[in-house]
């Protein structure tokens, strides 16, 4: 099978690739050389519509399907991925700007292992029940939930589209799925991989857009009876606003304020290599990187030096490089607003320690979006720096004196998504876990993933989580059956 990607990208509705029927797409740019790759749909509600009724259609069967079919199917989408592995990493890099070997490590090898392990997982997962004694036996039928919708962002686009897809599939439901409209490609190829694979017509449809148009059909289509959405915390607002009323389940993955914090007691050589990758892997476009880093008084000096010293050291440049740290920022927008929260930290009186600055890259990239990693000091915990979400390759750098300011300034703001906790006193850490409001901590590591965990945030970094038995909960609805004997 060949993937290829055509001048004008187009949804996957019922198993055939169509125009939108506004007849209008917007272009994809190459944010690393500035070049068009190809345009994507602007789709509507409309094409919502027409997608929502082929999947309703296919419900009806692939709702009953057996296990082992899903399963077989699922599983050969993940081979089709792994067999394209170098296509689809090249055309992720292309449209997101993140480094080739990034793409052909992480992203496109976590998309493949998202479909494989959901389809082993709900051949395992089974119904419980509960015996009354002599008088009763309730048993719990988790069944599909119907038409579910799954809207995923720019920073991990295969990745985290297939993370919903996949369990979503797996349970028996059928899903209208939208990428984000700045990276839609490996999206697109998707509907072709699961053509070839047999999945049934309408069980999975791709409707491009924007969040405006596109995004907001899928939210209040009335038959959509579920919603599962990563991205922006003020996106995933304005979902709530109109997926509540309507009782539709809602699973909501949000942004990200991640406190790093350093005792004094850590592995040191340890902590710096991963403390640089969870500052400014894939240019700091991770909801999960540590963008404010919290150290012990006692070795602040000399973090600081190391810290600055290693990451100056980081280069940036062509994706394609197989030798760079750093890739290009998303887009135009997304660049301009990192800058943008450069300049606030300064107002705010903070001092830049390397970086901060958009760089020039000579030959292919000289139209692209770069930005030096940047390392901040002297901002305290209110300063706007460290409360809103910058979501790029800037840090901050506070300092702490005990245990419980470290816990203070992890806590400040409004967001509890992820934490790294580094320290060798294994009761501290446990201690130190245990207060901090967030969903994920790593202790002495950095996204070491385990897809069978819950993962998720608190506050403002969401409701619900993913994962394991909980996607598939999520994407079931429960249901009691009491029988008295
Ligand atoms: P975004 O909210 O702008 O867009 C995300 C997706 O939602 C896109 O497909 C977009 O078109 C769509 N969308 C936007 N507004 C919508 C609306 N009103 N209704 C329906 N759909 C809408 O986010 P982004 O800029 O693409 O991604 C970056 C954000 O995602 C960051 O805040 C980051 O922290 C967050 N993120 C969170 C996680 C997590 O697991 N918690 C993972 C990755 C990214």
């Amino acid at each position: 099978m060949l993937l290829t990607i055509p001048r004008q990208l187009k949804n996957f509705i019922g198993g055939d690739f169509s125009e939108p029927l506004s007849g209008k797409f917007i272009d994809v740019i190459n944010p690393a050389t500035g070049e068009v790759i190809t345009q994507t749909p602007e789709s509507d509600e409309k094409d919502i519509d027409a997608a929502v009724k082929t999947a309703q259609k296919a419900f009806l069967s692939w709702s009953i399907t057996p296990t082992e079919m899903r399963f077989t199917i699922l599983n050969k989408i993940a081979s089709l991925i792994d067999k394209n592995l170098n296509f689809l990493a090249e055309t992720e890099t292309n449209d997101n700007g993140k480094p080739f070997w990034l793409t052909k490590k992480v992203d496109i090898p976590r998309a493949s292992s998202n479909f494989r392990f959901f389809a082993t997982g709900i051949m395992h997962f089974s119904n419980e029940s509960h015996g009354m004694e002599d008088k009763a036996i309730n048993y719990t039928l988790r069944q599909p939930l119907g038409v579910v919708g799954c809207i995923s962002p720019w920073n991990l686009p295969l990745y985290l589209f297939t993370w919903k897809i996949a369990p979503a599939l797996a349970a028996g439901n059928c899903v209208i799925a939208k990428p984000s409209e700045i990276t839609p490609v490996t999206a697109y190829l998707l509907g072709q991989i699961c053509k070839e694979a047999g999945l049934p017509d309408g069980v999975l449809n791709i409707v491009h857009g924007t969040g405006t148009n596109c995004g907001e059909a899928i939210v209040k289509h009335p038959e959509i009876k579920a919603i599962s959405f990563t991205g922006s915390t003020r996106a995933g607002a304005q979902i709530a606003s109109v997926a509540a009323p309507m009782f539709k389940k809602l699973s909501l993955e949000l942004g990200g304020k991640n406190p790093n914090i350093i005792f004094a007691d850590c592995d040191w050589e340890k902590m710096m290599k991963t403390t640089i990758q969870s500052s400014f892997s894939n240019q700091g476009e991770i909801c999960l990187c540590g963008s404010r880093i919290l150290i012990e008084n006692s070795i602040y000096e000399k973090f600081k030096k190391e810290f600055t010293e290693r990451t100056k050291a980081l280069s940036i440049g062509d994706p394609l490089d197989e030798n760079i740290n750093q890739g290009a920022i998303v887009s135009k927008m997304h660049f301009d607003k990192i800058l943008n929260c450069i300049e606030i930290a300064k107002q705010e009186g903070g001092k830049i320690l390397c970086g901060g600055n958009a760089i020039n890259i000579k030959g292919r990239c000289e139209k692209g979006l770069f930005i030096e990693p940047t390392i901040i000091e002297g901002l305290g915990p209110q300063c706007k720096t460290n409360v809103e979400e910058i979501f790029g390759p800037v840090v901050t750098l506070q300092s702490f004196a005990s245990e419980g300011d470290a816990l203070e300034l992890a806590n400040a703001g409004n967001y509890g998504l992820a934490a790294t906790i580094w320290t060798q006193d294994i009761s501290k850490a446990n201690r130190v876990a245990a207060k901090i409001d967030s969903g994920i901590i790593w202790v002495n590591c950095w996204l070491l993933r385990d897809l069978r965990t819950p993962f998720g945030g608190m506050k403002n970094s969401g409701v619900g989580r993913e994962g394991g038995w909980e996607a598939l909960r999520f994407f079931t609805e429960a249901k009691n059956i009491c029988v008295e004997f």
